[in-house]
């Protein structure tokens, strides 16, 4: 709050496709898609419409006892999409995390192993917030204060291809960090319930990216040792990383996967896990506490799925994830400049996602920097000394090459505030 003071918040009152408008009418690109929710820009017309067609039918009713036909499509689409034909709604990336974690925890007791309810997840993995999320989270500023609050999960190395020694490539590197996952599952695996991990990408680590046969050796590692493989795919998802989710690059299909952020084009909350059959079936029965009890006020609400389903319009109609693969080439083209700027560490791309470090630069960057690109029309928020750029998917190429001229032009007045 204090912060506050020195940086006031910026007050928007318009968004326009990839522009955020303050209320004295300044433009910002926004280069992060507002915490990396945006995949079609502001005020798009065709989530605007089919929002606003909902609105003329149901705004909501809850979904335990009734249905409606949002849900009901958005859950069929999701299925044949993953692959995994079961769907339970909450209304944020950190619910979704807690209903996988229970559903994984409920699967192994409903199947007579009550012991197997521990949780393993990659050192730096960011999960969410809430108790339980915090719990398989490991980020220190995030999660010290709280610790106490917290339940027991082991982290396992992460293959951030960034830790790699001299010499050893990304694959090499990801499979002796999966060797490190098989130890550990050796001697724990009969009280572990599921490994979580944010596949390709660790967000909130800053943008740390991993080759994906980590992925595959760990799917192989978490069959052969009974062990749940959840995709927190809530960041990654929806195109984010090239392919429509992460996991089809490593070709795994998870036990249960974690959808939130750009599932509704960041227009409105919404999270969906999905899972197996299998997961399904261990769920089936009379006795009323042998099923998922998480109730949720609005969950599956109508407004939101029908956003989501737009989105999936989008993405079928206009061959997104084709025309992204073309965009992300022209735009690491483009940002070339700064991946060959004398203090710019690990430039790294994956999909429509850019980061790179910034070495020996002044205490604070992250602010300085935000500040200095605002004040060049470009909305960006540094992870500590990375920086990112996660755009929404309809940016142009003139847009990326003023967004790379505003990110040397703070990276030079940081350099001149030594
Ligand atoms: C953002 C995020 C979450 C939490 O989602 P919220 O909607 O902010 O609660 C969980 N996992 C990952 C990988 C995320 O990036």
């Amino acid at each position: 709050m204090k912060q506050l003071e020195a940086t006031p918040p910026l007050a928007i009152a318009r968004g326009e496709g990839v522009w955020l408008i303050d209320t004295d009418g300044r433009r910002y690109l926004d280069a992060i898609s507002s915490w990396w929710v945006n995949l079609f820009g502001h005020c798009n017309p065709r989530i605007n419409a089919a929002i606003i067609d909902q609105l003329g039918k149901i705004e909501h009713v809850m979904l335990a006892g009734a249905t409606h036909a949002p849900v009901v499509e958005l859950s069929e689409r999701l299925a044949k999409l993953t692959g995994l034909g079961h769907a339970f709604y909450g209304s944020d990336g950190s619910s979704a995390t807690e209903i996988a974690l229970k559903i994984s925890a409920h699967y192994w007791r409903n199947s007579g192993q009550v012991e197997k309810n521990e949780f393993i997840s990659l050192k730096n993995g960011y999960h969410g917030e809430t108790v339980g999320a915090l719990s398989v989270t490991d980020i220190p500023l995030f999660k010290q204060t709280y610790e106490p609050l917290l339940r027991h999960s082991v982290q396992v190395p992460t293959p951030d291809a960034r830790l790699a020694e001299a010499g050893e490539s990304a694959e090499a590197f990801a499979l002796r960090c999966a060797d490190a996952l098989e130890a550990h599952l050796v001697e724990h695996a009969a009280t572990t319930a599921a490994f979580i991990v944010e596949p390709l990408v660790q967000g909130a680590a800053g943008m740390a990216m991993y080759h994906p046969v980590y992925l595959s050796r760990a799917r192989e590692l978490c069959d052969q040792y009974r062990v749940h493989l959840i995709a927190d795919e809530i960041a990654v998802g929806f195109g984010r990383t090239g392919t429509m989710f992460a996991c089809e690059q490593a070709a795994v299909r998870p036990d249960f996967i974690c959808l939130s952020k750009g599932i509704t084009g960041g227009y409105l909350p919404l999270s969906a896990v999905l899972t197996s059959d299998e997961v399904y079936a261990a769920f089936y029965g009379d006795a009323t506490a042998r099923g998922f009890l998480h109730s949720h006020s609005y969950t599956g609400n109508p407004l939101a799925c029908r956003a989501a389903l737009a989105v999936l319009d989008i993405f079928e109609s206009d061959q997104v994830i084709a025309a992204n693969c073309g965009k992300s080439a022209q735009f690491t083209k483009i940002l070339g400049e700064v991946s060959a700027h004398p203090r710019v560490r690990h430039f790294r791309q994956c999909g429509m996602i850019w980061a790179f470090d910034v070495a020996d630069t002044v205490a604070d960057f992250a602010s300085h920097f935000y500040r200095l690109a605002l004040a060049q029309g470009v909305f960006i928020r540094p992870i500590g000394n990375t920086v990112y750029v996660m755009p929404p998917y309809i940016t142009e190429a003139a847009e990326i090459t003023s967004l790379t001229q505003a990110i040397l032009g703070s990276l030079a007045q940081t350099e001149s505030m030594k």
